[in-house]
């Protein structure tokens, strides 16, 4: 049995995968990208050392990426997945029959070619008629749009090298004029355990530009922290309102859980204000 050292650069711990096999290792133009089977687990995806994904729990974070926002707005027709490039998130995002267009802006195109090798269950829906791949930065993808996108979706992987690009109040800034006028944007912003002072500095960027900025949470056992946070905004409607019928193909994510995932209205206000206490 092998031993998995996680690198996570901002983890104050360090995690520890057994590992029964190597299914894949390669160097892209961008990272290393590493596919492992763990006998808890089962497939995990590994960029540059740190874990994105697991086949037994990846439907935590990609429903919680997604159908929040997806409930919120009344009706999501185009939508834009930034990252993600294993198609989780694109699997999810195509649940809803609204949709009629979805941009898949995917920098590495060699993570895309790993998912549907070793992870036909997440990629599943990556060559739907509906997707149109981009393999470009989606920092450079949304200059080029304006107020065509009903949602825009960051799943990118965590907040240093090439994804920095997406967390910037230019980007912001693109995203907004890349939205409709009842727009909504998602994005990962790390752990409130781990990285609070992340979690604020996305949250404050992101209110330089967006008229409603909330926060919300998901139990995700392997980031580090666990307790992990999405930054949400909207140009006009309130995201903790759910505003069309639940789907019903999710295990986690429903009407209980988008109420009672965002962060508790004085709690928000603690963390916002630097009042927490820990
Ligand atoms: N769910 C994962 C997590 O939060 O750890 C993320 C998974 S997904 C594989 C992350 C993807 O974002 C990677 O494939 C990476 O190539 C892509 N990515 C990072 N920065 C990007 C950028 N600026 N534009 C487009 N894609 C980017």
């Amino acid at each position: 049995m092998i031993k998995f050292f996680e690198k996570d650069p901002y983890s104050p711990i360090q995690y520890v995968y057994e590992i029964d096999k190597i299914l894949y290792k390669t160097r892209s133009q961008y990272q290393e990208i590493m596919v492992v089977e763990n006998p808890y687990f089962g497939r995990m995806l590994i960029l540059d050392g740190v874990v994105q994904f697991t086949e037994k729990d990846e439907f935590f974070y990609h429903e919680m990426l997604v159908h929040v926002l997806m409930h919120a707005h009344p009706e999501p027709k185009t939508i834009v997945v930034i990252g993600g490039g294993d198609g989780g998130a694109v699997r999810e995002v195509l649940k809803h029959d609204t949709v009629e267009k979805l941009y898949f802006v995917e920098i590495d195109k060699e993570v895309i070619e790993t998912s549907k090798r070793f992870f036909p269950t997440v990629s599943c829906e990556i060559d739907n008629e509906k997707v149109e791949i981009h393999n470009v930065d989606g920092a450079e993808f949304i200059k080029n749009h304006k107020g065509e996108f009903d949602i825009v979706i960051v799943d990118s992987t965590d907040i240093i090298g090439f994804a920095k690009s997406l967390f910037t109040v230019e980007f912001f800034k693109a995203v907004k004029e890349g939205l409709k006028e009842d727009g909504m944007f998602v994005t990962l912003s790390e752990s409130l355990h781990f990285h609070k002072e992340m979690v604020v500095d996305v949250q404050k960027t992101m209110g330089l530009v967006f008229p409603i900025v909330d926060l919300y949470t998901a139990p995700i056992a392997t980031y580090a922290g666990n307790w992990w946070t999405f930054s949400a905004a909207s140009m006009k409607l309130p995201l903790r309102k759910i505003r069309r019928p639940i789907i019903a193909k999710t295990r986690y994510y429903s009407e209980e859980i988008h109420i009672q995932c965002f962060l508790p209205e004085k709690l928000y206000d603690k963390l916002l204000n630097n009042r927490l206490d820990w």
